[in-house]
């Protein structure tokens, strides 16, 4: 990718690469190969994206695509234009996007990352696809992994998570996330941190890569625990008054904000 004058580029890019690090150690058990993407926010209408067919455990500075926002985002809120686009259309339209033609190939997950940046206040984004995340988001109970659990997850993932039905990778996929992440807004009137996709992997948000972590970090635990408690004759989640609570005490707030 073509450098950037600014130290702020630099300062951000150093950021995504250190979170696609860790996010992608092996002993996280988070993502293996080529598994998962990373992405974080430049201004208004870029951002930087891991390129496909790129490792998030050693992913260099010349494996990251700058894209453009607003093309991408308009052809997921415009499907007049872009419903029936075929595999080559896809391709035309990420070329259209990339900020550097120099640069290599975004990955193809580019349009959730593009949308959510669009939709939601986050400045970092991590996907990937935990085993422990995935054994539930791949079993019969997948959808109560939405429901939180403990109070901490409160702190750190918000009061629930935001559940997607499995669907096809790309801009169908993009638009499903879109819908459920503008009813959780409407629901919660905020924006959500964690993301799970049936049959997939989780999404992070965060204000910062350090948040991104935090969120994933908890993200799976939750699913670990999930799996405990279901073994253990089932789960009792906390109910929407005992979240509301956590979520709003001003102790809590503090915390909250400690893990940004
Ligand atoms: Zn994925």
């Amino acid at each position: 990718m073509s450098p950037s004058p600014t130290s702020e580029f630099e300062s951000i890019l150093a950021d995504l690469l250190d979170l696609a690090h860790h996010l992608g150690e092996e002993q996280r058990d988070y993502a293996i190969i080529g598994e998962g993407n990373v992405s974080a926010r430049l201004d208004e209408t870029t951002f930087l994206i891991k390129a496909s067919g790129s490792s998030l455990q050693t992913l260099r500075a010349d494996q990251v695509a700058r894209v453009q926002l607003l093309p991408v985002v308009a052809a997921i809120e415009c499907p007049t234009s872009a419903q029936d686009l075929d595999d080559e259309g896809v391709r035309q339209l990420l070329d259209s996007a990339r900020a550097d033609k120099e640069q290599p190939w975004p990955s193809v997950e580019t349009f959730f990352h593009a949308l959510l940046y669009r939709l939601t206040g986050a400045a970092f984004i991590g996907h990937t696809h935990p085993v422990a995340v995935c054994s539930v988001l791949c079993s019969q109970h997948a959808r109560l992994i939405a429901r939180h659990l403990m109070p901490d997850e409160i702190v750190v993932c918000g009061p629930e998570s935001v559940f997607v039905p499995y669907t096809d990778p790309g801009l169908p996929l993009a638009r499903a996330i879109g819908e459920q992440v503008r009813a959780y807004q409407a629901r919660w009137g905020e924006w959500p941190r964690t993301i799970y996709l049936e049959n997939h992997g989780l999404i992070a948000l965060g204000a910062s890569a350090k948040q991104v972590k935090n969120v994933t970090a908890m993200a799976v635990k939750h699913a670990r625990v999930l799996v405990g408690a279901l073994s253990c004759g089932g789960a009792r989640f906390l109910d929407e008054v005992a979240s509301t609570r956590i979520h709003t005490r001003p102790d809590e707030e503090v915390r909250r904000n400690q893990f940004k």
